[in-house]
């Protein structure tokens, strides 16, 4: 094939920035081909590029395709993580030309409507949240927690105050004390009670004038509500630290309460759990943080600001941590979560809430005849069983989980948090069926009954997957990410 013929990609400079346009190089003038390249850097012969028909190509990629499992193929009940339902009207929304094609150095004046919806999101979850401002720069939870750690560092620094630690309690999720890490502060780690509760007089001893903040998961990485959240509060306050919210839990809370009214200071939400956007594989994420009034000076620029209904970009704020992310962050995830709240409305986000605390307790009171259940209380939004019942059969709970694939299920989180032995992480999110929900239960009990009858049917699990089970030791060593070497 001539080069030709090839399908060139041409960039057009407009005044609106580049554009890509498709066209098959037959329909443009080989002169104009000429005068965009040099010479001496075009082809003498086409590039030997490997050939396949396009149908064969399409077989190709709807077969990885299909290799995959995500919550449009299948329930997928991974704890912490939320994999609910992502409405596809977000995805219709996101897609507009007018969002979809914005570029993020067009002037402000041309993207009035897109400052628009950013500050109208930032409201929206600063209502939900309790707190007094909101930016949606952060990609991540975890950039959340960064940009929130670095505000708090400012805050006490501009107080003149020395504060360098930060309290975290054993069942927190592993980017808290890194995202701490990574802030330039210290960790002190606090354990849980037994029944998964913060222990209020190790927190009183941990805290002090070196104190920067608490971070805290409310309801906890256990699923559980910290119902002492009003004391623990008081008691991080008195000693001049600030509290932080971990908002990946919002999901079981949304509408009933709000961290603000518990005394949060500093909060994230993870737009991609809480608010229905896609994600995993490491796709876009969003992790706006909320503050209270006092910390609202030490925010990321460019702050989004309107002046008798015109938004501009606020870049002089001499007490601003500066910027964290390239423009306003990740703008798609964030027209998603906007289109997500609009559809719901304060009522619908309260109605998730309780679905998904229902649903979560449904599944753990379904499941406790056969796995043991380590906390006896009302669980929020996920639940946590173990394989401590199975584990005189010879069977823990990674067997469990690779069963679970031959049922066609993605397993729970397993292993976390990290002080529940063997913990199995259920997280059914308000978006499952009872249907759903009733056939899962089933399978899982049928997998406690192969454990005591049959346990090389789970233990030698999965069978029915493209690759059997992997040394995951090694793959995460020595990963081999070559082909052929
Ligand atoms: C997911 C999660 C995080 C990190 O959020 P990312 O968006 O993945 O960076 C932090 N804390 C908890 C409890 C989480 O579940």
């Amino acid at each position: 094939m001539s080069s030709r013929k090839r399908t060139a990609l041409i960039f057009e400079i407009s005044k609106t920035g580049r554009r890509a346009i498709d066209l098959p190089a037959s329909d443009v003038p080989q002169e104009d081909v000429e005068t965009m390249v040099p010479a001496k850097f075009l082809r003498k012969t086409a590039a030997a590029l490997p050939e396949v028909s396009q149908q064969d190509l399409m077989r190709h990629y709807t077969g990885l395709s299909e290799r995959n499992f995500g919550v449009d193929s299948g329930f997928y009940p991974l704890g912490s993580c939320t994999m609910k339902y992502n409405p596809k009207i977000n995805e219709d929304v996101c897609r507009l030309p007018g969002f979809a094609a914005v570029h993020p150095l067009q002037s402000e004046e041309t993207v009035q409507g897109a400052l628009e919806l950013l500050s109208n999101v930032q409201e929206y979850l600063a209502e939900i949240s309790g707190m007094d401002a909101v930016t949606t720069q952060p990609a991540a939870g975890a950039h959340g927690e960064l940009t929130g750690l670095k505000v708090i560092r400012a805050y006490h620094r501009h107080r003149s105050e020395h504060r360098t630690k930060v309290i975290v309690p054993d069942s927190a999720h592993g980017t808290n004390p890194a995202s701490a890490m990574v802030a330039g502060l210290e960790i002190v780690e606090i354990k849980s009670n037994p029944d998964g509760s913060v222990d209020l007089e190790a927190l009183k001893a941990a805290v002090g004038p070196d104190t920067a903040a608490l971070m805290l998961t409310n309801p906890s990485t256990l699923g559980l509500f910290e119902t002492t959240i009003c004391e623990i509060a008081q008691i991080v306050h008195a000693a001049g630290g600030l509290l932080y919210y971990d908002g990946a839990n919002a999901n079981a809370i949304m509408g009933i309460t709000r961290p603000g009214d518990m005394g949060f200071d500093v909060i994230h939400f993870n737009l991609h759990k809480t608010f229905s956007t896609p994600h995993g594989g490491g796709g876009p994420g969003s992790g706006p943080i909320g503050v209270k009034r006092e910390l609202i000076p030490f925010l990321p620029v460019p702050v989004i600001v309107c002046d008798a209904g015109k938004f501009r970009l606020e870049e002089d704020r001499p007490l601003s941590i500066g910027r964290m992310h390239s423009f306003y962050g990740n703008f798609g995830v964030i027209v998603r979560a906007y289109a997500y709240v609009r559809a719901m409305g304060p009522a619908g986000l309260k109605q998730s809430s309780e679905d998904a605390v229902l649903n979560a307790n449904y599944v753990l009171n379904q499941l406790r005849q056969d796995f043991h259940a380590p906390f006896t209380q009302l669980c929020k939004h996920e639940c946590i069983v173990t394989s401590k019942n199975q584990k005189p059969y010879g069977i823990h709970t990674l067997d469990i989980a690779k069963r679970l694939l031959d049922y066609g299920y993605h397993p729970p989180t397993i292993y976390f948090p990290l002080i529940v032995e063997e913990a199995i992480m259920i997280e059914p999110t308000e978006t499952e069926s009872k249907e759903t929900l009733d056939r899962f239960i089933a399978v899982m009990r049928r997998i406690a009954q192969e454990a005591k009858e049959n346990a090389s049917l789970v233990t030698s699990a999965p069978k029915t997957t493209v690759v059997g089970r992997l040394d995951e030791a090694a793959a995460a060593r020595k990963p081999i990410v070559k082909w052929k070497g």
